[in-house]
C-alpha cells in the first residue's frame, strides 16, 4: 500500500485550496487528491450554465492544471472505507492507500425533504453532476411550464437564468417563508429582489408550500400546502444543501447538531488524524458559536486554508461564520453579509441601523454611473454586525469590505473614518462614501454621552 503524507478526498473549493494550502505550508509533502469524478462544474457558477455561460462542460474547474502545477497526485476513484487503525483509504475499484493526514471535503448533496410524488419524472434537484445539468437544460428547452421550489440564491438564479434561456416559459416559483432570500436580507431588499424577478414575469408564491407532485409518469402539477395547484412539466427543486457524511458516519467519526462532521475550531475531526472542511464539516456562527447551516464556496476554502495549514501543528484557528452572500438579480447586485437587522434581534442583539445611497462614480455624469446603496446594522455596543448591499456591480466587493469589517469587531466609529481610495471611473466620491455615511448615519442616533469607545 502506497502511504502519503496528505490524502484529500474530494476536488472541489474545500478540497483543491487544502490541497494547494498544504504544499504551500509543507514544500516536501506527498499529496494525493481522491476524487470521484473526471469533470466537475465551479459550483457557484451552475445556474449560468444554463442561459450565460451556456453550457456545463464551459465552466469547469481546472483540477488537473492545479495538481501537475502543484505536484500533486491524482486518483479517480470513489472512497468507500477508512481504516482509521491502519490510516487506509479504500476505494470503489479496490485500491488502497495510506495517510499520515487526511482531510476529508466531500461536500453536499441536494436536500430533498420527502414530497409525495418526488420520483415523478422531470423533477431535478441541483447536483453537481455535469451530466444532470445538461439533462436539465435539455428539459428546459422541451418544458412549457416550469416550477421553481425554493426561493433561496439557487432558486432565484436558476429561475433568471431560465427566462434569459426561454423568453416564453412559463415559470413559477414556490417558496415557504414571507419573501424569498430572506435568510440572508432584511425585507427592503429582498422586496427589491421580487420586483427584479416579477418584472421579468416570473410569478411568485410566497409563503406557500408543495404538497405534493401529481402526474402520471412524469410531473404534471405541483400541489401547495393551500389546495392550489400550479401546472408544470417540470421542476427545479432549489431547497438547500446538506453535508454529505457518508464516508465520515461509515468510519465513525463523530457528527455535529446539523448533521456535518464535527470538527474542533482547527478543523481537525473526532479523529486527530483526520481533518474536515468546506460542506461536509459542521460549523458555529462567527457571532455566538451556535451551530450553523451556512454552505458556501467562500466558507469552504477558508476553512481549507484553515485546516490545511494545521495538519502537522496547531497554526490557524477557525473564528465561525460570517456568511457572505452575492448573487445578481434583473442586472443589480444583492450581497449580504453577516447578521441581517431581523437575524440580529432574533439573536437578541438590540440594533443600530444606518443607511446610505449614493451613485458608484463622480461626477455621477461619469460612464457606468448606477445607484448603490449600504445598510449597516450595528449592535447597541456600535460594533457591526452585518451589512446589505444594493444595486451596482462593485456592490460585489464593499461586501467584502463590509465583511472585513465585521471580522474585526469594527466600531461605527472606526468604520466612518476609515480611509478607502476613490476614483472617478471606479468608485463613489469619497464624500458621498456610502460605507462611511452609513456608519455615520448609525452613530447620529446614538447620543454621544452614551457611545462606549
Ligand atoms: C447552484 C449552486 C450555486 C452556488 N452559488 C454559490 C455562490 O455564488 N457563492 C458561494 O459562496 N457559494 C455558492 N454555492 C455553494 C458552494 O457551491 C458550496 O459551498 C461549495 O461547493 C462547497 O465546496 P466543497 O468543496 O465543500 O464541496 P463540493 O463542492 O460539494 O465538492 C465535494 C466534492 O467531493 C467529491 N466527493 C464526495 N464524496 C467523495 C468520495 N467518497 N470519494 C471521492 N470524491 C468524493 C464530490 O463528487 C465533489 O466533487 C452554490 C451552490 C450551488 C449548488
Amino acid at each position: 500500500v502506497k502511504e502519503y503524507d496528505v490524502v484529500v478526498i474530494g476536488p472541489s473549493s474545500a478540497g483543491l485550496t487544502a490541497l494547494v494550502t498544504a504544499r504551500r505550508h509543507f514544500p516536501a509533502t506527498s499529496i494525493l487528491l481522491i476524487r470521484d469524478k473526471e469533470e466537475l462544474p465551479v459550483t457557484c457558477g451552475i445556474p449560468y450554465a444554463v442561459s450565460t455561460v451556456g453550457d456545463p462542460r464551459k465552466g469547469l474547474v481546472p483540477v488537473k492544471r492545479a495538481l501537475s502545477r502543484y505536484g500533486v497526485d491524482d486518483l479517480v476513484d470513489k472512497a468507500t472505507a477508512l481504516d482509521r487503525t491502519n490510516r487506509t483509504v479504500s476505494t470503489a475499484s479496490g485500491s488502497s492507500v495510506g495517510y499520515k493526514r487526511l482531510v476529508l471535503a466531500t461536500g453536499s448533496v441536494p436536500l430533498v425533504p420527502s414530497i409525495p410524488g418526488l420520483d415523478k419524472g422531470n423533477i431535478f434537484p441541483i447536483t453537481k453532476d455535469v451530466s444532470h445539468l445538461r439533462d436539465l437544460i435539455n428539459a428546459v428547452d422541451r418544458a412549457s411550464r416550469l416550477c421553481i421550489v425554493g426561493g433561496g440564491y439557487v432558486g432565484v438564479e436558476f429561475a433568471e437564468e431560465c427566462r434569459k434561456r426561454r423568453g416564453n416559459l412559463h415559470i413559477d416559483l414556490v417558496e415557504m417563508l414571507a419573501h424569498i432570500l430572506q435568510h440572508a436580507y432584511d425585507k427592503e431588499f429582498c422586496l427589491r429582489a421580487e420586483e427584479a424577478l416579477r418584472a421579468q414575469e416570473i410569478n411568485l408564491h410566497l409563503d406557500s408550500t408543495v404538497r405534493q407532485f401529481n402526474g402520471f409518469k412524469t410531473v404534471q402539477r405541483v400541489e401547495l400546502a393551500s389546495g392550489r395547484q400550479l401546472r408544470a412539466d417540470m421542476v427545479i427543486l432549489g431547497l438547500g444543501m446538506v453535508a454529505n457524511t457518508e464516508l465520515a458516519r461509515k468510519s465513525g467519526l463523530e457528527l455535529g447538531p446539523t448533521g456535518g462532521i464535527k470538527v474542533d475550531k482547527y478543523m481537525q475531526t473526532s479523529d486527530p488524524n483526520i481533518f474536515a472542511c468546506g460542506d461536509c464539516a459542521e460549523k458555529v456562527s462567527f457571532f455566538d458559536g451556535a451551530p450553523s447551516q451556512l454552505k458556501l464556496a467562500s466558507i469552504a476554502v477558508t476553512e481549507g486554508r484553515i485546516a490545511a495549514a494545521n495538519l502537522f501543528g496547531k497554526h490557524r484557528l477557525n473564528p465561525g461564520t460570517v456568511g457572505v452572500y452575492s448573487t445578481y438579480l434583473g442586472g443589480k447586485t444583492l450581497s449580504g453579509a453577516g447578521l441581517t437587522e431581523a437575524g440580529a434581534r432574533e439573536k437578541g442583539y438590540r440594533t443600530v441601523v444606518g443607511v446610505a445611497k449614493t451613485v458608484n462614480r463622480h461626477p455621477s455624469a461619469m460612464p457606468g454611473a448606477a445607484m448603490l446603496e449600504v445598510k449597516l446594522v450595528f449592535s447597541d455596543q456600535l460594533t457591526l454586525l452585518g451589512g446589505q448591499v444594493l444595486g451596482a456591480e462593485s456592490g460585489g466587493e464593499i461586501i467584502n469590505l463590509i465583511a472585513a469589517c465585521i471580522q474585526q469587531h469594527m466600531k461605527a466609529d472606526q468604520i466612518a473614518t476609515m480611509q478607502v481610495g476613490t476614483h472617478p471611473a471606479l468608485t463613489p466620491d469619497p464624500v458621498s462614501y456610502p460605507l462611511m455615511n452609513a456608519a455615520e448615519r448609525a452613530l447620529r442616533q446614538v447620543p454621544l454621552a452614551t457611545r462606549s469607545s
